[in-house]
Protein backbone atom coordinates (compact mmCIF):
# COMPACT_ATOMS: atom_id res chain seq x y z
CA UNK A 1 0.00 0.00 0.00
CA UNK A 2 2.78 2.41 0.95
CA UNK A 3 4.88 1.21 -1.98
CA UNK A 4 2.45 2.30 -4.15
CA UNK A 5 1.47 5.98 -2.54
CA UNK A 6 5.41 6.42 -2.88
CA UNK A 7 5.19 5.34 -6.98
CA UNK A 8 1.87 7.58 -7.10
CA UNK A 9 3.99 10.44 -5.38
CA UNK A 10 6.28 10.17 -7.61
CA UNK A 11 4.36 10.38 -9.91
CA UNK A 12 2.96 13.75 -9.30
CA UNK A 13 6.43 15.09 -8.69
CA UNK A 14 7.55 13.83 -12.21
CA UNK A 15 4.41 15.39 -13.64
CA UNK A 16 5.02 18.55 -11.92
CA UNK A 17 9.04 18.71 -12.72
CA UNK A 18 7.44 18.26 -16.67
CA UNK A 19 5.13 21.07 -16.42
CA UNK A 20 7.55 23.73 -14.71
CA UNK A 21 10.34 22.75 -17.82
CA UNK A 22 7.26 23.74 -19.93
CA UNK A 23 7.39 27.37 -18.17
CA UNK A 24 10.88 27.36 -18.20
CA UNK A 25 12.10 25.92 -21.68
CA UNK A 26 15.36 27.59 -21.32
CA UNK A 27 16.81 27.08 -17.64
CA UNK A 28 20.61 26.48 -17.67
CA UNK A 29 21.14 22.13 -17.54
CA UNK A 30 22.45 21.25 -14.29
CA UNK A 31 25.77 19.52 -15.62
CA UNK A 32 26.63 23.12 -17.99
CA UNK A 33 29.35 23.96 -15.52
CA UNK A 34 32.97 25.02 -15.58
CA UNK A 35 34.71 21.96 -14.63
CA UNK A 36 37.96 24.39 -13.98
CA UNK A 37 38.70 27.44 -14.65
CA UNK A 38 42.41 27.83 -14.87
CA UNK A 39 43.45 28.23 -17.97
CA UNK A 40 45.92 25.79 -19.97
CA UNK A 41 46.03 23.04 -17.02
CA UNK A 42 47.27 20.25 -18.29
CA UNK A 43 47.66 18.30 -14.92
CA UNK A 44 44.72 16.25 -13.66
CA UNK A 45 44.65 17.95 -10.45
CA UNK A 46 41.71 18.80 -9.12
CA UNK A 47 41.99 22.14 -6.63
CA UNK A 48 39.04 23.63 -4.69
CA UNK A 49 38.47 26.18 -1.71
CA UNK A 50 37.40 23.05 -0.01
CA UNK A 51 40.88 21.16 0.02
CA UNK A 52 42.16 20.34 3.07
CA UNK A 53 45.67 21.25 2.90
CA UNK A 54 46.47 20.26 6.40
CA UNK A 55 45.63 16.68 5.55
CA UNK A 56 47.18 16.94 2.10
CA UNK A 57 50.64 18.43 3.20
CA UNK A 58 53.63 17.86 5.64
CA UNK A 59 53.56 20.58 8.53
CA UNK A 60 56.21 22.37 7.29
CA UNK A 61 54.42 22.20 3.52
CA UNK A 62 51.08 23.83 4.85
CA UNK A 63 53.15 26.55 6.96
CA UNK A 64 55.08 27.63 3.81
CA UNK A 65 52.51 27.43 0.97
CA UNK A 66 49.47 28.06 2.60
CA UNK A 67 50.27 30.41 5.51
CA UNK A 68 53.10 32.45 3.76
CA UNK A 69 55.87 30.57 6.01
CA UNK A 70 59.93 30.74 5.00
CA UNK A 71 61.87 28.11 5.26
CA UNK A 72 65.30 28.07 7.30
CA UNK A 73 67.96 28.86 5.11
CA UNK A 74 70.27 26.37 3.98
CA UNK A 75 67.88 24.48 4.77
CA UNK A 76 65.64 23.17 1.76
CA UNK A 77 66.35 19.49 0.22
CA UNK A 78 66.64 21.26 -3.70
CA UNK A 79 69.14 24.21 -2.42
CA UNK A 80 72.24 22.29 -4.21
CA UNK A 81 69.91 19.86 -6.02
CA UNK A 82 71.26 20.11 -10.00
CA UNK A 83 69.90 16.86 -11.61
CA UNK A 84 67.80 17.81 -14.74
CA UNK A 85 63.98 18.09 -14.37
CA UNK A 86 61.22 20.02 -13.24
CA UNK A 87 60.12 21.42 -10.38
CA UNK A 88 56.68 21.18 -9.71
CA UNK A 89 54.23 22.81 -7.01
CA UNK A 90 53.98 20.70 -4.04
CA UNK A 91 50.23 21.59 -3.28
CA UNK A 92 48.87 20.77 -7.12
CA UNK A 93 51.67 19.85 -9.54
CA UNK A 94 51.91 22.24 -11.99
CA UNK A 95 54.92 22.66 -13.59
CA UNK A 96 56.41 25.75 -11.85
CA UNK A 97 60.34 26.21 -12.93
CA UNK A 98 62.51 24.21 -15.02
CA UNK A 99 65.84 22.80 -14.10
CA UNK A 100 67.76 25.63 -16.41
CA UNK A 101 66.54 28.05 -14.73
CA UNK A 102 68.30 27.32 -11.54
CA UNK A 103 71.22 28.39 -10.25
CA UNK A 104 73.20 29.61 -6.94
CA UNK A 105 72.42 32.77 -5.77
CA UNK A 106 74.24 32.03 -2.70
CA UNK A 107 71.56 33.11 -0.47
CA UNK A 108 70.13 30.24 1.18
CA UNK A 109 67.01 29.17 -0.62
CA UNK A 110 67.15 27.40 -4.23
CA UNK A 111 66.97 30.65 -7.23
CA UNK A 112 65.57 30.70 -10.45
CA UNK A 113 66.05 33.14 -13.35
CA UNK A 114 62.48 32.57 -15.03
CA UNK A 115 59.27 30.68 -14.48
CA UNK A 116 58.93 27.76 -16.87
CA UNK A 117 56.74 28.77 -19.46
CA UNK A 118 58.01 32.72 -19.48
CA UNK A 119 58.83 33.85 -23.00
CA UNK A 120 61.08 37.31 -22.88
CA UNK A 121 59.27 38.97 -20.13
CA UNK A 122 56.00 37.80 -20.67
CA UNK A 123 54.61 35.21 -17.93
CA UNK A 124 51.06 34.80 -18.86
CA UNK A 125 51.83 31.15 -20.22
CA UNK A 126 53.55 30.27 -16.70
CA UNK A 127 52.19 28.97 -13.43
CA UNK A 128 52.77 31.68 -11.40
CA UNK A 129 51.91 34.82 -10.48
CA UNK A 130 52.74 38.13 -8.45
CA UNK A 131 51.18 39.56 -5.94
CA UNK A 132 53.03 43.14 -4.16
CA UNK A 133 53.90 42.08 -0.58
CA UNK A 134 55.43 44.44 2.10
CA UNK A 135 55.87 41.43 4.47
CA UNK A 136 59.54 41.77 4.26
CA UNK A 137 59.73 45.11 5.66
CA UNK A 138 60.27 46.81 2.28
CA UNK A 139 58.43 46.56 -0.86
CA UNK A 140 58.69 43.08 -2.48
CA UNK A 141 57.03 40.41 -4.72
CA UNK A 142 55.77 37.72 -3.59
CA UNK A 143 55.42 34.56 -5.74
CA UNK A 144 52.29 32.33 -5.70
CA UNK A 145 50.76 29.22 -7.62
CA UNK A 146 48.43 30.29 -10.39
CA UNK A 147 46.56 27.41 -10.12
CA UNK A 148 46.36 26.95 -6.17
CA UNK A 149 47.08 29.83 -4.93
CA UNK A 150 50.48 27.95 -3.41
CA UNK A 151 52.61 30.41 -1.72
CA UNK A 152 56.43 29.65 -3.15
CA UNK A 153 58.56 32.78 -2.24
CA UNK A 154 59.71 35.93 -3.34
CA UNK A 155 60.98 37.74 -6.53
CA UNK A 156 63.43 40.17 -6.31
CA UNK A 157 65.44 42.68 -9.10
CA UNK A 158 68.94 41.46 -8.44
CA UNK A 159 69.27 38.21 -10.75
CA UNK A 160 71.80 37.24 -13.53
CA UNK A 161 71.32 38.66 -17.12
CA UNK A 162 69.67 38.32 -19.30
CA UNK A 163 66.30 38.30 -17.23
CA UNK A 164 67.69 40.37 -13.86
CA UNK A 165 65.53 37.60 -11.75
CA UNK A 166 65.84 35.99 -8.74
CA UNK A 167 62.85 34.30 -8.06
CA UNK A 168 64.12 32.81 -4.29
CA UNK A 169 61.63 29.88 -3.69
CA UNK A 170 61.26 27.78 -0.96
CA UNK A 171 61.83 24.35 -1.55
CA UNK A 172 58.90 22.47 0.47
CA UNK A 173 56.76 24.29 -1.34
CA UNK A 174 58.39 22.17 -4.72
CA UNK A 175 58.54 18.52 -5.67
CA UNK A 176 60.94 17.81 -8.28
CA UNK A 177 60.81 15.45 -10.78
CA UNK A 178 63.57 14.00 -13.21
CA UNK A 179 63.07 14.58 -16.69
CA UNK A 180 62.50 11.20 -17.67
CA UNK A 181 59.47 10.97 -15.80
CA UNK A 182 58.06 14.49 -17.57
CA UNK A 183 57.64 12.80 -20.50
CA UNK A 184 53.88 11.92 -21.50
CA UNK A 185 53.76 8.24 -21.36
CA UNK A 186 51.19 6.50 -23.37
CA UNK A 187 51.58 3.33 -20.84
CA UNK A 188 51.33 5.14 -17.65
CA UNK A 189 46.94 5.12 -17.92
CA UNK A 190 47.09 1.18 -17.18
ZN1 LIG B 1 49.81 24.89 -7.02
Amino acid sequence: MSRFAARRLFTVVSHRATARSRVLPRRTPVFFRPVCTSQGLLSLTRYDETTDWQKKLTPEQYVVTREKGTEEPFSGIYLNHSEVGMYHCVCCDSPIFSSEAKYDSGTGWPAFKEAHGTWERDESHTSIIRRPDNSLGTAGTEVLCKTCDAHLGHVFEDGPDPTGQRFCINSVALTFKPRENVKPDLGKEH
